[in-house]
């Protein structure tokens, strides 16, 4: 176990390590991956601290009055003020993963805005750069109406990229997989077939990096069990963000792995106005954390040796005088707010840490965990969440 010490003074003896076979070596030359399992809990769509790390008024109790006794609460995260920097979800998503603001571009898609790809490289990234990790052991869980985030798998850093990608699980993902066995096996009736290739087409059309390279024959084989557990009708999963709950659970049993990040979201249903939606898509995330955090307390294999990161992707306006409130564009002051909350073995517990972080820290720290240097992240690690 990593402790304060190795970590500020280089990272421990697993970092030196890798640093030798970084970027560039064969697989083969890379060394194991024998420290913690990290797992981010992106608590996304936007939360204030109000509604979530407020004791007083949380939405979230589980995460509140438990969790942050197994840990260390960070409760002054912010995304800095600085020109062009927006605090909403794809944006705040990738600084988390680059560590750095403005780290990315318009990945140029005609069907949907806010359609970002990292120009820096990614956690899982310089994670598998450094360590001989198999792709779908680093994954990435998407809701389903977000295919704009199928981008943050992997950026255009020439020194990193594509080979060193996440996966992906979402829904998309799984229709694509459904569809193209559909059409492949040609057992359905005409009309179902023809169905199916227009909904094939329809999804391969919203990815204009036409998800190159294909699911990894791992990630093909977990989708094989899904639809055999839930059949080809599409209706009996769950919606929303208990379904990025049932795909990381079963991802945890199934693919073993070592670094995971969930992208919870549905808080982001208060842009239509109805503050219950946003609620209720709090305490249905913190049910979510309950359940993966029991998974991990019980498997042999993760217990004791995951540490989880929580944290908000962005905040939301706090103005309640406004025609439609809890909105995040405006660049007010507690849109940039977050928080974050840090457990596991050899993180401090307990403890709230009272100074002010920037959200870019993030990236340092879970690559100081994890025993290798995230090169481009700006953010500075933080050294106190270590016991
Ligand atoms: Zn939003």
């Amino acid at each position: 176990m990593i402790d304060r010490r190795s970590f500020n003074t280089g990272l421990g003896a697993s970092f030196v390590t890798a640093g030798a076979a970084a970027y560039g070596a064969p697989a083969a030359a890379k060394p194991r991956y024998n420290g913690p399992n990290v797992i981010i809990v992106r608590f996304g769509g936007g939360v204030r601290r109000r509604e979530t790390i407020d004791p007083d008024n949380t939405y979230a109790p589980f995460l509140r009055h438990t969790l942050t006794k197994r840990g260390i609460l960070i409760p002054d995260m912010t995304i800095a003020q600085l020109d062009g920097v927006d605090a909403s979800h794809a944006e705040g998503t990738l600084n988390l993963l680059t560590g750095r603001y403005l780290a990315y571009r318009d990945a140029g898609s005609k069907v949907l805005d806010d359609r970002l790809e990292p120009t820096q490289p990614t956690l899982f990234e310089y994670l598998r750069s450094a360590f001989d990790i198999p792709s779908h052991q680093a994954l990435l869980i998407n809701g389903e109406d977000r295919p704009q985030e199928e981008f943050f798998t992997y950026g255009v850093n020439r020194h990193y990229g594509v080979a060193y990608r996440s996966e992906m699980l979402s829904l998309h993902r799984f229709k694509l997989y459904k569809f193209a066995r559909i059409l492949q096996e040609g057992q359905a009736s005409d009309e179902d077939l023809a169905a199916a290739r227009k909904q094939y087409e329809e999804l391969l059309a919203a990815d204009t990096r036409d998800i190159a390279p294909k699911q990894s024959p791992d990630v093909e084989r977990f989708w094989g069990r899904w639809r055999q557990h839930y059949g080809d009708s599409g209706f009996k999963n769950p919606r929303g963000d208990r379904l990025l709950t049932e795909i990381a659970l079963r991802a945890i049993g199934e693919l073993r792995p070592r670094f995971m990040m969930i992208n919870y979201q549905d808080p982001d249903y208060v842009h239509w106005g109805n503050a219950s939606h946003y609620t209720r898509a709090i305490s249905i995330i913190d049910e979510g954390l309950a359940r993966l955090v029991k998974a991990i307390d019980t498997d042999p294999h993760y217990r004791d040796r995951t540490v989880f990161v929580v944290t908000p992707d962005c905040g939301r306006d706090a103005n309640p005088l406004v025609q439609v409130p809890f909105q995040h564009h405006f660049n007010s002051r507690s849109a940039h707010e977050t928080w974050a909350l840090v457990f596991g073995p050899g993180i401090v517990g307990d403890k709230v840490l009272d100074k002010p972080i920037d959200q870019t820290a993030v990236a340092a720290t879970v690559a100081g965990i994890m025993g290798f240097k995230a090169r481009e992240a700006e953010g500075t690690a933080i050294s106190e969440i270590f016991a």
